[in-house]
Order: structure tokens, then sequence, then C-alpha cells
């Protein structure tokens, strides 16, 4: 085992790769694929490593993706932005909005790449990547060449993608860049809760509105090391929100999926449940938001784990739902489970 991925995740977690590739230049594709080739390791592409817990040591390749650039074009009705995947979409929308394109504010602040957006398909305050995207572009490993793979073909859903939820995509396909169609004329989006009662005129009174709330609410990586909402917010179905909505009406939820599932707040399931700001050992839930899992400095791995199985069990026991990871979880040389 060589170097450590201690600066590449924002949990902190000081685990080691066999190789680890910063790839900022295309030029670099045929010595990291000839690496993974000869020797026959599994690789993980990493952007910046805001979405992903390591429980071990890493007997593979991992990929840095650091590759820059934005173009932008236009036509009569829409933006196009074209983003290289390591370009952080924070940065990406605030050039945007110095340019005039206005439409991904609710997005501000996440700390991850373009190449990660498309993954889990990220959102925030009622604002998905998929409102925006209009292809993803990758280079093919099966095949050998550079390919689009179009919104419509991407299978996003709720913090999920064709990326995450089909194996045979998971090895064959490193994200390049990504297009954002972005429709001219500007629509606020502030249906979400957090926008209630509050009057927005302009994108920048959204964008420092929800930076203020992000800032308020979650904690910074750089101060305590952490992935984000560790837990996806849970769909259950009609009957099972029925029973829980009766025994706690002051249960937060959301809104219904196609299979007509209501999406209940996983972060009020753990504070009720018990588990905001929790710590066992070095690791626990945040004060201020239970659903960001937390390393509190030199956390293991295990120690993160077993807040997230504590968390889940007393979730599970209280309201018998299963809460499941939003966070990526690798072993050794695959992804796994919190149980595993
Ligand atoms: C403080 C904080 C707040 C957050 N808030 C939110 C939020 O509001 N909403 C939200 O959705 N998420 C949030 N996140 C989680 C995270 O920032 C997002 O999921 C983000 O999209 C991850 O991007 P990344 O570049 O860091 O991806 P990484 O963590 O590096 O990777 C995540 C997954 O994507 C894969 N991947 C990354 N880049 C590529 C590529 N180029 N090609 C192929 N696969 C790739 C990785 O292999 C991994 O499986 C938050 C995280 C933190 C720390």
């Amino acid at each position: 085992m060589e170097k450590s991925l201690k600066n590449y995740n924002t949990f902190k977690m000081d685990v080691k790769a066999k190789y680890i590739f910063e790839l900022t230049d295309f030029a670099m594709f045929p010595k990291i694929l000839e690496t993974i080739k000869k020797e026959d390791l599994p690789f993980v592409v990493l952007g910046q490593g805001s979405d992903v817990l390591f429980t071990e040591d890493y007997n593979g390749v991992v990929i840095i993706n650091k590759l820059k650039g934005m173009e932008f074009s236009e036509d009569l009705n829409y933006y196009f932005v074209k983003l290289q995947a390591g370009e952080n979409f924070h940065v990406a929308i605030e050039t945007c909005m110095k340019r005039g394109i206005y439409g991904l504010e609710n997005l501000a602040l996440i700390p991850g790449t373009a190449g990660g957006a498309p993954i889990q398909n990220f959102g925030a305050y009622g604002v998905s990547f998929s409102d925006f995207c209009r292809y993803v572009e990758v280079l093919d490993l099966k095949d050998n060449k550079l390919d689009r793979i179009w919104a419509k073909d991407c299978d996003f859903g709720y913090r999920t993608s064709v990326f995450k939820s089909n194996p045979e995509f998971k090895n064959r396909y490193i994200v390049t860049a990504v297009e954002l169609k972005i429709p001219k004329e500007w629509t606020p989006r502030t249906s979400y809760n957090v926008f209630k009662n509050k009057e927005f005129k302009t994108p920048k009174e959204i964008f420092d509105f929800v930076c203020q709330i992000r800032q308020e609410k979650l904690p910074n990586p750089k101060d305590i090391p952490n992935a984000g909402s560790f837990f996806k917010n849970p769909y259950v179905s009609k009957d099972v929100f029925e029973k829980l909505i009766q025994k706690f009406p002051t249960m937060p939820y959301f809104e219904t999926n196609d299979a007509g599932e209501v999406k209940i707040a996983a972060g009020w399931l753990i504070d009720k449940a018990g588990c905001k700001g929790l710590k066992m050992g070095n690791a626990g839930t945040y004060e201020k938001q239970a659903l960001v899992l937390v390393n509190y400095g030199d956390a293991t791995p295990q120690e993160i784990l077993q807040v997230a199985k504590f968390v889940q069990n007393k979730v599970q026991e209280t309201f018998g739902v299963l809460l499941e990871p939003e966070v990526r979880i690798y072993g050794s040389t695959t992804e796994c489970q919190v149980n595993q």
C-alpha cells in the first residue's frame, strides 16, 4: 500500500490506496488504464471525495479527477454550459452568475465536482442536477472512446442515476464532462419549506440565502470532517406513512414518487430516535443536523460505521423504517453496505 487518501476525502479517513493518480490531463489516461489492466485492479474515480467513506485500505487505483475547463454557448432560449468533470460545481455556479446565467443558485455550496454531480444526481432545496443536465460525457473503457450519455438515458432519480444503479456502468464509464442546459428565462424555485414566507426578487438573493442557511446548519468539512447527509431521506408506502403520521403528527414529509410512496425527513427521524449530537469515540452525529455523521478528530472508519449502524438500528426500532446510506462506502476492492 502506497499513499494515504486522507487529503482526498472530506471525512478525512486515513486509509491508503495502492495507486493514486491525479488526473489533470486527458493525456494521462493511457498510463492509468495500463496500470489498471496490467495488474487487473479495481478502480474508483473521485472528485472531491465529499460523498464517500473508505472503510479500509483500497487495494486498487484511485483516480482523482482534476480535469478543468468551462465552455459557454447559447441559442435563442437556452444557455449551454459544458463543465469538465474536475470543476468545482459551486465555482461553476458563481461563474455562471457573473455571466448572467441563472437557475443553479439552489445548488450553491455543495462541495462536489461536476463529474460527481450526475452519479448521485446531487440536489438541494428542491433542485437536482437532473433539472439542468443535457448530457454526461464519459470515457467508455469497454469500447475505448469518448461518448455522450443523454439525460433521458441517465435514469436520474432521488440521489441516484444509472451510473450508481447499473453495475455495468460502474466499471465501464469515467465521467469526463457534463453539459448543462439552462433556460434563459429565470424561474425562482422557492417551493421548498425553507423559502416559506420569504420574498426573493433576484437569483443573487436566493444564492445568498442558500449559502447562509447551509453555513448555519452544516459543518464545514475543513473544521469538522464529514460527507454531508450520511443517509437518504426514506420513501415509505402510503400505508406506512398514514400509520406514522397518526403516531407522529409533526413528522415532516415532502413529496410522493411514481410508486405513490411518501418521502420523509431522515434528519427528523434520527433526531426523534434520540441520536442528534451523539458522540461515540471520535465520531458522532452533528449537533445542528443529525443526518450528518461527523469525524470529531482522527476517527477511524470503524468508528464512523459504528455510529451509522447505531443510528440505523435506533431509527428502525423507533419507526420501523430502514435508513439507507447516501454516502458511497468502499471496502478494499468494492463498494459495500453499512453492515458489511
Ligand atoms: C458539507 C457537505 C454538504 C453536502 N451537501 C449535499 C447536498 O446538499 N446535496 C447533495 O446531493 N449532496 C451533498 N453532499 C454530498 C456531495 O458533496 C455530493 O454528493 C457531490 O455530488 C459529490 O461530488 P464529489 O465530486 O465530491 O464526488 P466524490 O465524493 O468524489 O464521489 C462520489 C461518487 O461519485 C463517483 N465519481 C465521482 N467523480 C466521478 C467521475 N468523474 N466519473 C465517475 N464516477 C465519479 C465516485 O466514484 C463516488 O462513487 C454534501 C457533502 C458535504 C461534505
